[in-house]
């Protein structure tokens, strides 16, 4: 063979699509598809044990469709004693072996593994071709353009583009029903013992039987539970996930949006994410399937829309940023947060009944729906001042669809305000007042949501208004937060200073880890 004529394509564990820009003219004769299990990207955070399970069950099951389809595929498993670790290593030994004349990659999701394919040109002396991500429906171009000149980069604005760019639910250059959003209808709260249609589980088949077997052998130290796992890993499955919420869950997908049940991790939402993020589902598919739901009348307006907009406005716009602004996005710290992440984001461990469940269903599931993430362990996190890099690598490593593109813009810019308001017009801080309107997690609570200070006082809400009130000099310039400073100042100097006392009293009980976060150790070292 000769070397002129044989590509190397690399394929990356989130780019398990068939119809992959680095796959598209794949010669099935001559060309290599090389697809690897690396350590780097396996323990470079500590993964949950069902987000390996499922990255690594559905790459070994997307190499064998490629070669049921007359591909040549190699495999490296991370078993393979020749195994060196690293991409790098890996294109290196298939480089020395196959001698092609060329590597064509599709660009990877993350900035780090960008730098890294751009040295590649020159440390292997062969031409590397990194194409675009169409599967992307605004590449990062059109984003950076959209943004040019632009004081302002909100999300609402960019969606509206991409509807009119995409023509979904539009209708003669219009929105259907006359609105770009119908979130007015949305959100409203779920009645204790409300039982949601249930989660779709599938079940693990021998190639998802021996990753399990792999991974309990080699990350059995890492966090998760990794029975209940039952993610979609083919496409297959996927488009089977796909039909599921369009019958079951979309039709009350709006209106359910926010709500929050301690014993229901799932509700009305997709959970289509880790097969989105990974490949086995494309973002158009996704949405035109929802379109269709509404034209037959399986699913209402303010449901459909709402979707639509999650994923073309929300997952289009974070990846936007992401590229836009790395590697400066992830150093900033606007709040100036350096509070070191707290144990019970691993353990569970509270007394606070809201994080607790968040936590479990974390851990039971890789998963927890954008409520639980945004307004619990985003807002706590928020409110407490964690450090925006701690925060950011629990989130990496804990959820099935976590990759660093959609990761960091949602937790550094969404959840803590590091980057200032880039990303949101305000801080989405909020007092326990809203956890009990949208959950029953109070209801089981150590603590009592209506107190405001005190020992036995929701902790939210005392931290809430220490968070303005420490964050002032930010945050008080910022026109949305105009009534919650004035009722702060109306405040008499005694509250404020109590305010801050039971805040400080709080954290630094979490912090030197002497004491629990329950009210009546609480109260033991108060009194
Ligand atoms: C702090 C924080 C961290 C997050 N980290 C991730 C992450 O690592 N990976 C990830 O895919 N999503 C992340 N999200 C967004 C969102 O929470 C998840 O996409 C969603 O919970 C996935 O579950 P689902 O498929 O049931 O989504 P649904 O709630 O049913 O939404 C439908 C789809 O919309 C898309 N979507 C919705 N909101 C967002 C968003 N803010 N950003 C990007 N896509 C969105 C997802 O593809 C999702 O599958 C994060 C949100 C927050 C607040
Ligand atoms: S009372 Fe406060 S800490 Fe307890 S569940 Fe409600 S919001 Fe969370």
């Amino acid at each position: 063979m000769s070397k002129s004529h044989r590509a190397l394509r690399l394929v990356l564990g989130d780019q398990l699509t068939r119809g992959l820009a680095s796959l598209r003219d794949c010669d099935r004769v001559n060309d290599i598809i090389l697809l690897c299990e690396v350590s780097d990207e396996t323990s470079y955070v500590r993964h949950h044990q069902q987000k390996l399970v499922m990255i690594l069950s559905a790459m070994r099951h997307f190499a064998d469709e490629l070669r049921a389809h007359g591909f040549h595929v190699v495999y490296v498993s991370l078993d393979d004693p020749d195994n060196s670790g690293s991409f790098m290593g890996e294109v290196k030994r298939a480089i020395d072996t196959f001698s092609p004349h060329q590597i064509v990659v599709t660009e990877p999701g993350e900035y780090r593994v960008r730098q890294m394919m751009e040295e590649w040109q020159s440390a292997f002396n062969i031409p590397v071709e990194i194409r675009n991500d169409d599967r992307f429906l605004s590449s990062r171009y059109d984003f950076a353009a959209w943004a040019e000149g632009r004081k302002e980069l909100r999300m609402e604005f960019f969606y509206r583009e991409m509807r009119k760019k995409t023509g979904l639910l539009m209708e003669q250059g219009k929105p259907i029903g006359g609105q770009w959003n119908f979130d007015i209808e949305n959100r409203k709260a779920l009645p204790k013992g409300h039982r949601p249609p249930g989660r779709l589980r599938f079940s693990p088949d021998a190639v998802t039987q021996e990753v399990v077997a792999l991974v309990t052998r080699r990350f059995s130290h890492h966090p998760g539970s990794i029975e209940s796992f039952g993610w979609p890993v083919t496409r297959r499955d996927a488009l089977i996930a796909l039909d599921h919420f369009i019958a079951d869950a979309l039709p009350s997908f709006g209106e359910a949006q926010d709500a929050m049940l301690n014993d229901e991790a799932f509700l009305y939402h997709a959970l289509l994410s880790p097969a989105l993020n990974c490949g086995l589902l494309l973002p158009h598919e996704v949405c035109v399937a929802a379109e269709r739901a509404y034209h037959e009348g399986h699913a209402p307006l303010n449901a459909v829309e709402g979707f639509i907009r999650q994923i073309i406005g929300w997952r289009e716009y974070v990846r936007g940023l992401y590229w836009l602004l790395m590697p400066d996005y992830a150093r900033s710290n606007a709040l100036d947060a350096h509070r070191p992440l707290t144990e019970f984001y691993w353990s569970g461990d509270t007394q606070m009944a809201c994080l607790a469940a968040s936590v479990r269903h974390t851990m039971e599931h890789a998963y927890a729906h954008h409520i639980e993430r945004l307004m619990v362990l985003g807002n706590f996190a928020l409110l407490a001042g964690i450090a925006p890099e701690d925060l950011e690598a629990w989130f990496l490593a804990v959820y099935a669809d976590a990759y660093e593109w959609v990761e960091l813009p949602n937790v550094h810019g969404m959840a803590l305000y590091a980057d200032g308001g880039v990303m949101a017009s305000k801080p989405y801080a909020a007092s326990g007042a809203y956890i009990d309107r949208m959950s029953d997690f109070c209801s089981s609570c150590a603590f009592d949501v209506k107190l405001k200070l005190g020992p036995k006082a929701c902790p939210f809400n005392y931290l809430y208004w220490d968070f303005l009130d420490r964050n002032g000099p930010v945050l008080r310039g910022n026109p949305r937060l105009g009534m919650p400073y004035r009722t702060l100042d109306k405040m008499p100097p005694e509250r404020r200073q109590e305010i801050s006392k039971d805040a400080a009293r709080f954290l630094s009980s979490l912090a030197d880890g002497s004491v629990t976060d329950s009210p009546l150790s609480f109260q033991k070292e108060m009194w």
